[in-house]
């Protein structure tokens, strides 16, 4: 209403059926019973229940979503005697992180993970543009079109589980990797900023190329590698088990020599780092994710403890256990997910930390 009002955008438009594609209950509406659940107004019906709700939790608000493949419900969890882990100040390890594309994530102890490009790789790419184009050549408004489309729609959900799949292995073997996390704080929004349109001089009215169609490739490569819900993957393994997580500032952490501290857009050629000043050379990326992690050392003040070393086969170390759950795998999060599947459920796996779907 604001928009057709004060800004002159669109004429408000009716609300229908379609504008909605999730509902939530409200906490103390719904009951959980193995693998039923019970949602006011429908009734009792069968889920796949993925993970059991810990010890001690209560449920709160539950949201069904309705996604290409069925519905799913997420269900919110609280135990309030669950107490706040402070952040300590004297860490035993830390790593750095340097998030790419060529590779998904550079450690700075020299490790790193590929980057699987669900969505863009050359055979998804394929895939997508011969079911984008059927799709388009369907009548409008027809039964074809609409079947089509589900046919699109599962393969983008496809590509999102897989790509929510990896993610969860990738935080989850980064988490285990040391006490402390760091990463940088990408503003990926204005790194996926359009160019700017330059109008042409000559024909009024027409615009010049401004580089938009070559950086929409990259762009789209960007959206594919999602940093962001990665980072947010690893914050929340962080938190799960314990331990420290910290967020720093970019800015040239690609361009800062890990040896002599000297800043440098000439000291980095693609992969390659040569310092001008002081000739260090490293590979790119596991320098900036080395200076990823000195960063989060100097801004937060942490302690690096000196580890004595240990040996392979020595017992290991005892882990932080938060809360104790009832089976193999833990869920010490606040959320929870569940899946139903279409009205009548059957069995798959659920997104949080799962890989196969069910073919249809
Ligand atoms: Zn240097």
């Amino acid at each position: 209403m604001e928009g057709f009002f004060k800004h002159g955008r669109g004429f408000p438009s009716f609300k229908n059926r379609s504008n909605f594609r999730s509902f939530q209950y409200k906490p103390g509406d719904v009951k959980l019973d193995g693998n039923k659940i019970y949602l006011p107004s429908i009734g009792w019906m069968r889920f796949y229940n993925s993970r059991p709700i810990p010890q001690g939790f209560q449920i709160r608000t539950v949201t069904l979503r309705k996604k290409a493949d069925g519905w799913y419900t997420s269900i919110l969890i609280k135990d309030d005697s669950v107490p706040d882990y402070p952040t300590p100040k004297e860490v035993n390890t830390i790593v750095g992180l340097d998030m790419g594309l060529t590779k998904l994530v550079h450690c700075s102890d020299g490790s790193d993970f590929d980057n699987p490009r669900p969505s863009t790789s050359k055979k998804e790419k394929r895939t997508l543009k011969i079911r984008q184009r059927r799709l388009s050549r369907k009548n409008i408004g027809s039964a074809n079109r609409k079947f089509e489309a589900q046919k699109l729609a599962r393969l983008h959900k496809k590509h999102a589980d897989k790509r929510s799949a990896y993610q969860w292995f990738v935080a989850n073997k980064i988490v285990n990797k040391a006490d402390a996390i760091s990463v940088e704080d990408l503003n990926i929004k204005g790194m996926k900023a359009k160019c700017k349109p330059k109008p042409d001089d000559v024909k009024q009215g027409r615009f010049l190329k401004n580089g938009q169609s070559a950086k929409r490739g990259l762009n789209r490569s960007i959206s594919d590698a999602s940093w962001g819900t990665l980072i947010e993957k690893i914050q929340y393994a962080a938190a799960k088990s314990g331990k420290s997580f910290f967020k720093v500032d970019p800015k040239n952490t690609s361009r800062t020599c890990s040896k002599c501290g000297v800043v440098d857009a000439l000291s980095r050629f693609g992969e390659k780092f040569v310092c001008t000043s002081c000739g260090h050379e490293a590979h790119a990326d596991k320098q900036a994710a080395g200076n990823i992690k000195t960063r989060a050392v100097q801004q937060n003040g942490l302690v690096i403890k000196k580890l004595k070393k240990v040996r392979r086969d020595s017992v290991k170390p005892k882990q932080l256990i938060l809360f104790e759950t009832p089976t193999v795998e833990s869920t010490t999060g606040k959320r929870k997910q569940h899946r139903a599947r279409n009205s009548f459920p059957r069995c798959a796996w659920e997104p949080a930390n799962s890989i196969e779907f069910m073919g249809y």
